[in-house]
């Protein structure tokens, strides 16, 4: 059975739904477990417009509760958080992760250099102007860094930075390679995730040349949607698994309580 660690709640601004209509998703998707990690605030505060405030943690608690009631037994709810991966935020995560008794915390790249939120719509501009091969260069010395840090179960959205499908010609395993010898140095986990076929780039994040390193160089991971809405929980995760297998994965990633287990893919609980 399947599971989903990546989603989100409307405390972030760009998601929409109550936590029983998340909840329902996933028992009609079947799946086994489901996690909620929201976009974890930032500091110092005002920092951005689509994440949680430092004050909503609670609001957020309660949400995850609300979440747990409606699946009762039926369902277990993790709880997590999607940090944001920063040159020198070390302190700022630490402190995160004493804030509750979190599930797993995700780390995600959605910044670079200056405060450039790369993956934001906003940026079609910028990104018409831009060195494609310079950004690749930076985000990827950015993703090695954050594999490095030990400080998240597992990383988000490996290749976020071709979202808008601005991606270097040639082959990019010479991107990939310090990110998946980090990774595995590490033994950190890693997501497919398929919103990413849902954006201009028309394909679920990691690449599928990412996806075969990944698997040859023994990487767990997970399987998540990074649902905004209760319609988006699971989605595709059909067209994932075939990737996974074909990309030679064998097992399937699980949190709970800051520890990682794996599960046979095709298992049945
Ligand atoms: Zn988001
Ligand atoms: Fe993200
Ligand atoms: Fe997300
Ligand atoms: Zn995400």
């Amino acid at each position: 059975m399947l599971t989903d660690y990546h989603t989100h709640t409307p405390l972030c601004h760009h998601a929409q739904g109550e936590p029983e209509a998340f909840i329902e998703s996933a028992l009609k998707a079947g799946l086994a477990e489901y996690g909620i990690s929201d976009h974890a605030p930032q500091s110092p505060e005002p920092f951005d417009d689509w994440r949680m405030l430092l004050a909503d943690l609670p609001t957020y608690l309660e949400w995850i509760e609300r979440a747990r009631q409606h699946a009762g037994e039926k369902l277990p709810v993790r709880a997590g958080l999607e940090c944001d991966w920063l040159p020198h935020c070390q302190k700022w995560i630490d402190q995160l992760a004493d804030t509750y008794h979190w599930d797993y915390l995700i780390g995600s790249i959605h910044y670079l250099g200056d405060k450039w939120d790369f993956d934001n719509p906003k940026w079609l501009g910028r990104w018409a102007e831009a060195d494609v091969e310079e950004i690749w260069t930076t985000y990827w010395q950015e993703y090695t860094q954050m594999a490095s840090s030990g400080l998240f179960d597992f990383l988000g959205h490996p290749d976020l930075i071709k979202k808008f499908a601005y991606v270097p010609t040639g082959d990019l395993r010479k991107y990939y390679e310090p990110a998946i010898t980090a990774i595995a140095e590490n033994k950190i986990a890693i997501e497919l995730n398929t919103a990413g076929f849902h954006k201009p780039c028309a394909e679920q994040y990691p690449s599928a040349s990412f996806l075969k390193l990944a698997a040859e160089a023994q990487i767990p991971i997970t399987l998540t949607s990074d649902a905004h809405a209760p319609s988006e929980v699971a989605r595709d995760f059909d067209k994932g698994l075939t990737l996974l297998k074909a990309a030679g994965f064998t097992h399937l990633s699980r949190f709970h309580q800051r520890t990682r287990h794996e599960v046979p893919i095709g298992k049945k609980i």
